[in-house]
């Protein structure tokens, strides 16, 4: 089989997903990566100028013409070649950086995470063997991955946005594993007769395999799988005990929530409401009251200053005010022109809109108050406006996340996404599915960030779907509020 570095690792995770890949596709459940990519390369351009000038050599779909654009580029002793491209036997490869001195090289493989994963090892290993086959003599393999720790202060640093790690032992450790994986790879896909391969760690580790449903469609409907919160290693576990099907689970030794769900989606349980609880935490909430729901996007490489790499960063909110408990709901928001940095405007105008010392409720308010408390350390001046508001701030999740509201269709979660259908499982006006474009949080940082790829008259329609979507959020912590209030007034009755 024709190898490249992108099949030698599915293989290392699963020879079966090259097989399904090549016979079978069209079982795959599509994994949505996009922004993965989009991030990979952008990281990739950026750290081709880690070594100075380079040349690149032309992406083509005819891969003889990069190899042979390579050999030119080799010929006339180019020190620094990007997408430098290799077929050693049948394995191709495209090293992100290569650096020639002389006849001595050195590879770099550019990856966007902020730590290096096993996988990582194997991938550069596969680059060093075809390099190593062809008889070049590689002396220095490297990861170049991004710092966490950078914060930008003007002008990007790239000596300081990414780390550069020699991972030279470890790849030679590895080349006669390489070797022999090949040979097995090729072995594997000469079979025409699909394995009946069992399922493993290995279809979560490195990454979610996109075939795992079709590769477990022998269980039956309810199993160990289907278990919100439990770890994946645990329902391998059981799974290897077989110990998997919901009936065989109730009698393990294992976290009560898991035994809650498996019971209530079983017995068709009627809803667990403990109306002493969710009467404490109503309590606790204070009027005027602000339904507050932050958006934010996050990028690999910071565009502005006092950013790290993947920080959380707002660009919208949506906040719903009701001053009493009856009075009319009121709503107001934000969402920044795209392009320019959000955070100052929007520190202005949470300030503005949300008064000191009043109550405001998030949902999972751990996330807003990491936003509101990098806003207050940005902006000194307002700094002690946010912290009240990030002080008076209660989670609306609290009464789910406890169970003292539950029903079967909840399925374990205490994600608003499951809470609010179960709750509301007949109101279009809450579902989300009946939004345009933006229907959870990834999309709606998806959207953001590609908003410029648009016409004018497209980002109008855009960003009115995007402030749609928001809305719904703290509409929908409105409504669920109601509901708390709802089933303790109906116990008194
Ligand atoms: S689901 Fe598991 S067994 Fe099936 S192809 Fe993927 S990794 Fe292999």
């Amino acid at each position: 089989m024709y190898l490249s570095k992108s099949k030698y690792c599915k293989a290392v995770q699963c020879n079966k997903i090259l097989w399904l890949d090549k016979y079978k596709s069209e079982v795959a459940n599509p994994v949505d990566n996009s922004s993965v990519l989009d991030n990979g390369t952008k990281v990739g351009q950026l750290a081709k100028e880690l070594f100075g000038k380079y040349l690149d050599v032309t992406f083509s779909e005819n891969l003889s013409d990069m190899i042979n654009e390579t050999k030119e580029f080799l010929k006339n002793d180019i020190c620094n070649i990007t997408e430098a491209s290799f077929d050693y036997n049948g394995n191709f490869c495209s090293v992100d950086i290569l650096k020639k001195n002389k006849n001595k090289y050195e590879i770099y493989e550019v990856k966007s995470s902020t730590e290096i994963s096993d996988i990582y090892l194997d991938d550069i290993s596969y680059q060093y063997y075809v390099l190593n086959g062809l008889g070049l003599k590689v002396t220095k393999a490297c990861i170049v991955h991004i710092n966490s720790k950078y914060v930008r202060h003007g002008d990007l640093e790239l000596d300081k946005l990414f780390n550069i790690v020699d991972v030279t032992d470890i790849v030679l450790s590895k080349q006669e594993e390489v070797n022999n994986k090949i040979d097995e790879i090729n072995k594997y896909m000469e079979n025409k007769k699909e394995e009946d391969r069992d399922i493993d760690f290995y279809c979560f580790k490195p990454y979610e395999c996109p075939y795992f449903k079709y590769c477990s469609s022998n269980l039956e409907e309810h199993n160990v799988f289907d278990i919100r919160g439990m770890s994946i290693k645990k329902k391998f576990e059981l799974y290897k005990k077989g110990i998997y099907k919901y009936t065989d689970l109730l009698d393990e030794k294992i976290n009560d929530k898991y035994l809650e769900q498996i019971d209530f989606e079983l017995n068709d349980r009627e809803d667990k409401i403990i109306i002493k609880n969710i009467k404490e935490f109503l309590n606790t909430i204070s009027y005027p009251l602000y339904f507050l729901d932050f958006e934010t996007f996050q990028e690999s490489i910071p565009s502005y200053d006092d950013i790290s790499p993947y920080e959380q960063i707002p660009f919208q909110y949506s906040l719903h005010i009701l001053d009493s408990k009856d009075s009319e709901l009121k709503h107001t928001e934000f969402l920044t022109e795209s392009n320019i940095d959000p955070r100052r405007d929007l520190a202005l105008k949470l300030v503005n809109d949300i008064p000191s010392n009043v109550c405001v409720l998030a949902y999972n308010m751990s996330f807003e108050k990491n936003v509101i408390k990098k806003l207050a350390y940005l902006y000194p001046e307002l700094s002690e406006h946010l912290m009240s508001i990030y002080n008076n701030m209660k989670d609306l999740m609290i009464p789910f996340k406890n169970r003292d509201y539950y029903t079967k269709n909840m399925y374990g979660s205490y994600s608003i996404k499951y809470v609010l259908p179960a709750l509301f499982p007949n109101d279009e006006s809450l579902d989300y599915h009946n939004l345009d474009m933006v229907h959870n949080g990834s999309e709606a940082s998806n959207t953001y960030m590609t908003l410029t790829n648009y016409s004018k008259k497209e980002q109008e329609i855009i960003r009115k779907n995007m402030l749609k979507y928001c809305y719904l959020d703290t509409y929908a912590m409105v409504k669920v509020l109601s509901k708390l209030y709802e089933v303790v007034e109906n116990d008194k009755k």
